[in-house]
C-alpha cells in the first residue's frame, strides 16, 4: 500500500500557528494573504502542536484553543488569541494557558480548556 496521501486515511499535517495581526483599520487578518478572519472568531484545533511543555507534548496530538483560522490555504493556519501567562482564567473561565512554539519559532502562551490539560497530565 501507498504510504502517500496520508491525508486521506487521516493523518492531518501540522497546524500552521500564526501570530495574531490586524490591519490599519483594526480588523483582524490573516498574517499570510491579508484576508480578514473576523468571522473565524473561536474554538480552534491545532493539530500536532508545539508545546514547549514535556509531558503536554507527549499527551497532545489536537490541541483546542481560542482564536481565528484562515482557510484560503492548502494547509491550515490558526491565529491563538494571546494570553498573557499560565493564567487564562481572566480571558475565558476553565481555560488555561500553555507555551506553544509558533510557525516563527516564536514561544507565546494560548489559551487551552483547564479540563483537557489535568485530564491528559495527571
Ligand atoms: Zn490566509
Amino acid at each position: 500500500m501507498s504510504r502517500t496521501g496520508l491525508g486521506q486515511f487521516g493523518v492531518m499535517p501540522p497546524t500552521v500557528v500564526r501570530e495574531p495581526t490586524r490591519d490599519g483599520e483594526d480588523i483582524q487578518i490573516c498574517p499570510e494573504c491579508g484576508h480578514p478572519v473576523v468571522k473565524s472568531k473561536g474554538s480552534q484545533r491545532i493539530e500536532k502542536p508545539d508545546l514547549v511543555h514535556v509531558a503536554l507534548a507527549a499527551a497532545f496530538d489536537v490541541l483546542v484553543t481560542f482564536g481565528w483560522r484562515c482557510q484560503r490555504h492548502p494547509y491550515e493556519i490558526v491565529m491563538p488569541m494571546r494570553v498573557g501567562g499560565d493564567d487564562a482564567s481572566a480571558f475565558v473561565d476553565g481555560w488555561t494557558g500553555v507555551e506553544i512554539r509558533f510557525s516563527d519559532e516564536h514561544i507565546r502562551h494560548v489559551a487551552t480548556p483547564e479540563r483537557e490539560v489535568t485530564e491528559h497530565v495527571e
